[in-house]
Protein backbone atom coordinates (compact mmCIF):
# COMPACT_ATOMS: atom_id res chain seq x y z
CA UNK A 1 0.00 0.00 0.00
CA UNK A 2 1.37 3.27 -0.91
CA UNK A 3 1.69 5.41 1.71
CA UNK A 4 2.45 9.46 1.08
CA UNK A 5 0.94 10.66 4.55
CA UNK A 6 2.46 14.23 5.31
CA UNK A 7 3.85 14.69 1.89
CA UNK A 8 3.77 18.29 -0.16
CA UNK A 9 2.85 18.10 -3.89
CA UNK A 10 2.56 20.06 -6.63
CA UNK A 11 0.55 19.98 -9.92
CA UNK A 12 0.65 21.52 -12.42
CA UNK A 13 -3.02 21.59 -14.59
CA UNK A 14 -4.76 20.04 -12.07
CA UNK A 15 -8.21 21.06 -12.37
CA UNK A 16 -9.30 18.78 -14.73
CA UNK A 17 -8.52 15.40 -17.23
CA UNK A 18 -4.94 13.31 -15.86
CA UNK A 19 -3.88 16.37 -13.28
CA UNK A 20 -7.29 16.25 -11.90
CA UNK A 21 -7.06 12.58 -11.07
CA UNK A 22 -3.52 12.50 -9.73
CA UNK A 23 -4.99 15.44 -7.68
CA UNK A 24 -7.49 13.35 -6.26
CA UNK A 25 -5.31 10.50 -5.97
CA UNK A 26 -2.13 12.36 -3.93
CA UNK A 27 -5.13 14.08 -1.60
CA UNK A 28 -6.49 10.11 -1.12
CA UNK A 29 -2.66 9.20 -0.30
CA UNK A 30 -2.28 11.86 2.26
CA UNK A 31 -0.65 14.66 0.55
CA UNK A 32 -0.97 18.42 1.03
CA UNK A 33 -1.82 19.58 -2.51
CA UNK A 34 -1.49 23.01 -4.72
CA UNK A 35 -2.34 22.36 -8.60
CA UNK A 36 -2.35 25.01 -11.22
CA UNK A 37 -5.09 25.39 -14.31
CA UNK A 38 -5.03 27.99 -17.36
CA UNK A 39 -8.18 29.82 -17.08
CA UNK A 40 -11.24 27.30 -16.06
CA UNK A 41 -11.85 28.50 -12.41
CA UNK A 42 -15.27 26.50 -12.01
CA UNK A 43 -13.26 23.25 -13.02
CA UNK A 44 -10.68 24.12 -9.94
CA UNK A 45 -13.34 24.71 -7.57
CA UNK A 46 -15.17 21.28 -8.01
CA UNK A 47 -11.57 19.49 -7.95
CA UNK A 48 -10.69 21.82 -4.77
CA UNK A 49 -14.42 20.13 -3.39
CA UNK A 50 -13.76 17.01 -4.26
CA UNK A 51 -10.64 16.90 -2.52
CA UNK A 52 -12.38 17.89 0.53
CA UNK A 53 -10.74 20.93 0.12
CA UNK A 54 -7.35 19.40 1.06
CA UNK A 55 -6.37 20.86 -2.21
CA UNK A 56 -5.95 24.02 -3.49
CA UNK A 57 -5.95 25.38 -6.72
CA UNK A 58 -4.22 28.70 -8.65
CA UNK A 59 -4.94 30.00 -12.07
CA UNK A 60 -1.18 30.19 -13.33
CA UNK A 61 -0.51 29.59 -16.85
CA UNK A 62 2.40 26.96 -16.73
CA UNK A 63 4.15 28.54 -19.66
CA UNK A 64 5.42 31.63 -18.63
CA UNK A 65 8.29 31.49 -15.94
CA UNK A 66 6.40 34.46 -14.32
CA UNK A 67 3.23 32.98 -13.38
CA UNK A 68 5.28 30.01 -12.75
CA UNK A 69 7.13 31.67 -10.20
CA UNK A 70 4.30 33.36 -8.61
CA UNK A 71 2.49 29.79 -7.90
CA UNK A 72 5.59 27.80 -6.99
CA UNK A 73 6.30 30.63 -4.11
CA UNK A 74 2.22 30.14 -3.46
CA UNK A 75 2.56 26.71 -2.83
CA UNK A 76 5.94 27.02 -0.89
CA UNK A 77 4.02 29.05 1.48
CA UNK A 78 0.72 27.16 1.69
CA UNK A 79 2.18 23.60 2.02
CA UNK A 80 5.37 24.93 4.03
CA UNK A 81 8.07 23.15 1.07
CA UNK A 82 7.69 20.75 -1.39
CA UNK A 83 8.24 16.76 -1.88
CA UNK A 84 6.22 15.99 -4.87
CA UNK A 85 6.20 17.91 -8.41
CA UNK A 86 4.11 16.71 -11.53
CA UNK A 87 4.29 18.67 -14.40
CA UNK A 88 1.38 17.86 -16.26
CA UNK A 89 -0.29 20.98 -17.45
CA UNK A 90 -0.43 20.40 -21.92
CA UNK A 91 -2.44 21.57 -25.00
CA UNK A 92 -2.97 20.18 -27.98
CA UNK A 93 -2.94 22.42 -31.45
CA UNK A 94 -3.25 19.93 -34.39
CA UNK A 95 -2.64 20.45 -37.92
CA UNK A 96 -0.43 19.53 -40.66
CA UNK A 97 2.88 20.76 -41.26
CA UNK A 98 1.42 22.29 -44.46
CA UNK A 99 -0.77 24.43 -42.33
CA UNK A 100 0.66 24.52 -39.03
CA UNK A 101 1.38 28.34 -38.22
CA UNK A 102 3.92 29.53 -36.11
CA UNK A 103 1.97 30.28 -33.32
CA UNK A 104 0.29 26.88 -33.35
CA UNK A 105 3.95 25.62 -32.64
CA UNK A 106 4.96 28.17 -30.28
CA UNK A 107 2.14 27.60 -27.93
CA UNK A 108 2.20 23.76 -27.76
CA UNK A 109 6.34 23.83 -27.39
CA UNK A 110 5.81 26.65 -24.23
CA UNK A 111 2.62 25.13 -22.59
CA UNK A 112 4.27 21.60 -22.85
CA UNK A 113 8.19 21.83 -22.89
CA UNK A 114 9.01 25.30 -21.30
CA UNK A 115 6.88 24.64 -18.46
CA UNK A 116 8.03 21.53 -17.55
CA UNK A 117 11.14 23.64 -17.49
CA UNK A 118 9.95 26.75 -15.11
CA UNK A 119 8.60 24.21 -12.79
CA UNK A 120 11.95 22.02 -12.57
CA UNK A 121 13.78 24.86 -12.27
CA UNK A 122 11.77 26.41 -9.58
CA UNK A 123 11.70 23.18 -7.70
CA UNK A 124 15.39 21.89 -7.57
CA UNK A 125 16.36 24.32 -5.23
CA UNK A 126 14.40 23.71 -1.94
CA UNK A 127 14.87 20.00 -3.19
CA UNK A 128 18.31 20.08 -3.29
CA UNK A 129 18.63 22.13 0.10
CA UNK A 130 16.57 18.92 1.63
CA UNK A 131 18.25 16.19 -0.02
CA UNK A 132 15.26 14.57 -1.29
CA UNK A 133 12.69 15.29 -3.90
CA UNK A 134 10.75 13.47 -7.08
CA UNK A 135 9.66 15.26 -9.95
CA UNK A 136 7.29 13.22 -11.96
CA UNK A 137 6.57 14.66 -15.54
CA UNK A 138 3.52 13.92 -17.87
CA UNK A 139 4.95 12.96 -21.83
CA UNK A 140 2.98 10.94 -24.31
CA UNK A 141 3.36 7.87 -26.42
CA UNK A 142 3.13 10.29 -29.46
CA UNK A 143 6.50 11.69 -28.08
CA UNK A 144 8.16 8.18 -28.70
CA UNK A 145 6.34 7.01 -31.71
CA UNK A 146 5.19 10.82 -33.87
CA UNK A 147 1.87 11.19 -35.07
CA UNK A 148 0.39 13.02 -38.52
CA UNK A 149 -1.20 16.69 -37.79
CA UNK A 150 0.86 16.11 -34.45
CA UNK A 151 4.64 17.16 -34.93
CA UNK A 152 4.50 20.32 -32.73
CA UNK A 153 2.82 18.17 -29.59
CA UNK A 154 5.51 15.31 -30.45
CA UNK A 155 8.82 17.09 -30.18
CA UNK A 156 7.30 18.95 -27.16
CA UNK A 157 6.79 15.51 -25.44
CA UNK A 158 10.10 14.07 -27.16
CA UNK A 159 11.05 17.10 -26.13
CA UNK A 160 10.19 16.45 -21.96
CA UNK A 161 11.74 12.83 -22.38
CA UNK A 162 15.32 14.33 -22.85
CA UNK A 163 14.85 17.18 -20.58
CA UNK A 164 14.11 14.32 -17.87
CA UNK A 165 16.67 12.26 -18.33
CA UNK A 166 19.32 15.21 -18.08
CA UNK A 167 17.44 17.10 -15.20
CA UNK A 168 17.87 13.23 -13.65
CA UNK A 169 21.96 12.71 -14.48
CA UNK A 170 22.17 16.11 -12.48
CA UNK A 171 20.46 16.47 -9.50
CA UNK A 172 20.75 12.24 -8.47
CA UNK A 173 23.36 12.98 -6.48
CA UNK A 174 21.06 15.35 -4.36
CA UNK A 175 18.48 12.45 -3.95
CA UNK A 176 15.85 13.40 -6.21
CA UNK A 177 14.16 11.43 -8.67
CA UNK A 178 13.30 12.52 -12.17
CA UNK A 179 10.85 10.11 -14.16
CA UNK A 180 8.47 10.60 -16.69
CA UNK A 181 5.03 8.77 -17.57
CA UNK A 182 3.62 8.44 -21.19
CA UNK A 183 0.39 7.81 -21.10
CA UNK A 184 -1.54 6.46 -24.39
CA UNK A 185 -4.79 6.81 -25.28
CA UNK A 186 -6.62 8.77 -21.65
CA UNK A 187 -10.31 9.73 -21.80
CA UNK A 188 -10.20 13.65 -21.32
CA UNK A 189 -11.37 16.73 -22.54
CA UNK A 190 -7.95 16.82 -25.09
CA UNK A 191 -8.56 13.33 -26.41
CA UNK A 192 -12.57 14.12 -26.72
CA UNK A 193 -12.02 16.40 -29.95
CA UNK A 194 -11.05 13.28 -31.94
CA UNK A 195 -13.68 12.12 -34.04
CA UNK A 196 -14.98 8.73 -34.03
CA UNK A 197 -12.92 7.62 -36.98
CA UNK A 198 -10.25 8.63 -35.39
CA UNK A 199 -10.47 6.33 -32.18
CA UNK A 200 -11.10 3.35 -33.96
CA UNK A 201 -7.91 3.96 -35.51
CA UNK A 202 -6.58 4.11 -32.33
CA UNK A 203 -8.28 1.55 -30.58
CA UNK A 204 -7.17 -1.27 -33.17
CA UNK A 205 -3.47 0.04 -32.07
CA UNK A 206 -3.97 -0.76 -28.32
CA UNK A 207 -3.20 -4.34 -27.61
CA UNK A 208 -5.35 -4.40 -24.33
CA UNK A 209 -8.72 -3.28 -26.21
CA UNK A 210 -9.39 -0.51 -24.21
CA UNK A 211 -9.08 3.45 -23.49
CA UNK A 212 -7.47 4.46 -20.51
CA UNK A 213 -8.62 6.51 -17.66
CA UNK A 214 -6.97 9.34 -15.72
CA UNK A 215 -6.67 7.20 -12.98
CA UNK A 216 -4.56 4.67 -14.38
CA UNK A 217 -1.96 7.46 -15.04
CA UNK A 218 -2.54 9.01 -11.39
CA UNK A 219 -1.58 5.19 -10.30
CA UNK A 220 1.90 4.97 -11.46
CA UNK A 221 1.91 9.03 -10.42
CA UNK A 222 1.48 7.71 -6.70
CA UNK A 223 3.81 4.90 -7.42
CA UNK A 224 6.82 6.87 -9.08
CA UNK A 225 5.95 9.52 -5.88
CA UNK A 226 6.48 7.01 -2.99
CA UNK A 227 9.29 5.23 -1.61
CA UNK A 228 8.74 2.18 -3.85
CA UNK A 229 10.20 3.77 -6.40
CA UNK A 230 13.41 5.35 -4.60
CA UNK A 231 15.46 3.28 -7.01
CA UNK A 232 14.36 4.71 -9.63
CA UNK A 233 15.54 7.66 -11.74
CA UNK A 234 15.50 9.08 -15.38
CA UNK A 235 12.99 6.38 -16.72
CA UNK A 236 10.00 6.89 -19.13
CA UNK A 237 6.74 4.37 -18.39
CA UNK A 238 4.82 3.50 -20.69
CA UNK A 239 0.86 3.73 -19.14
CA UNK A 240 -0.76 2.71 -22.53
CA UNK A 241 -2.42 -0.83 -23.00
CA UNK A 242 0.83 -1.52 -24.92
CA UNK A 243 0.60 0.40 -28.24
CA UNK A 244 4.46 0.99 -27.20
CA UNK A 245 5.65 -2.46 -26.48
P1 LIG B 1 -7.06 18.22 -20.44
O1 LIG B 1 -8.19 17.35 -20.08
O2 LIG B 1 -7.18 19.14 -21.60
O3 LIG B 1 -6.65 19.08 -19.13
C1 LIG B 1 -5.56 19.95 -19.22
C2 LIG B 1 -5.28 20.58 -17.87
O4 LIG B 1 -4.10 21.39 -18.02
C3 LIG B 1 -6.38 21.52 -17.41
O5 LIG B 1 -6.38 21.51 -16.00
C4 LIG B 1 -5.91 22.89 -17.95
O6 LIG B 1 -6.43 24.00 -17.20
C5 LIG B 1 -4.43 22.75 -17.72
N1 LIG B 1 -3.61 23.60 -18.58
C6 LIG B 1 -3.59 23.65 -19.93
N2 LIG B 1 -2.69 24.57 -20.34
C7 LIG B 1 -2.15 25.10 -19.22
C8 LIG B 1 -1.20 26.12 -18.98
N3 LIG B 1 -0.58 26.79 -19.97
N4 LIG B 1 -0.90 26.43 -17.70
C9 LIG B 1 -1.49 25.78 -16.67
N5 LIG B 1 -2.40 24.81 -16.83
C10 LIG B 1 -2.73 24.49 -18.10
O7 LIG B 1 -5.74 17.35 -20.73
P2 LIG B 1 -5.37 15.87 -20.27
O8 LIG B 1 -5.84 14.94 -21.32
O9 LIG B 1 -5.74 15.65 -18.86
O10 LIG B 1 -3.78 15.93 -20.40
C11 LIG B 1 -2.92 16.15 -19.29
C12 LIG B 1 -1.49 15.88 -19.70
O11 LIG B 1 -1.38 14.54 -20.17
C13 LIG B 1 -1.00 16.77 -20.84
O12 LIG B 1 0.35 17.10 -20.66
C14 LIG B 1 -1.17 15.88 -22.06
O13 LIG B 1 -0.32 16.24 -23.10
C15 LIG B 1 -0.81 14.54 -21.46
N6 LIG B 1 -1.33 13.39 -22.21
C16 LIG B 1 -2.66 13.18 -22.36
C17 LIG B 1 -3.09 12.07 -23.06
C18 LIG B 1 -4.55 11.74 -23.25
O14 LIG B 1 -4.84 10.76 -23.95
N7 LIG B 1 -5.47 12.47 -22.67
C19 LIG B 1 -2.17 11.19 -23.64
C20 LIG B 1 -0.83 11.45 -23.47
C21 LIG B 1 -0.40 12.54 -22.74
P3 LIG B 1 -7.88 24.66 -17.58
O15 LIG B 1 -8.92 23.73 -17.01
O16 LIG B 1 -7.88 25.98 -16.91
O17 LIG B 1 -7.93 24.73 -19.06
Amino acid sequence: MINLEGKRALVTGGSRGIGKAIVLKLCALGCNVVFTYASNEEAALLTENESGNKAKGIKADAGSFEDAKTSFDFAISHLGGLDILVNNAGITRDNLIMRMNEEEFDSVITANLKSVFNYSKLAVSPMMSQRKGSIINITSVVGITGNAGQSNYAASKAGVAGFTKSLAKEVASRNITVNAIAPGFISTDMTGKLKENQKEVLMSLIPLKKFGEPEYIADAVAFLASDSAKYITGQILSVDGGMTM
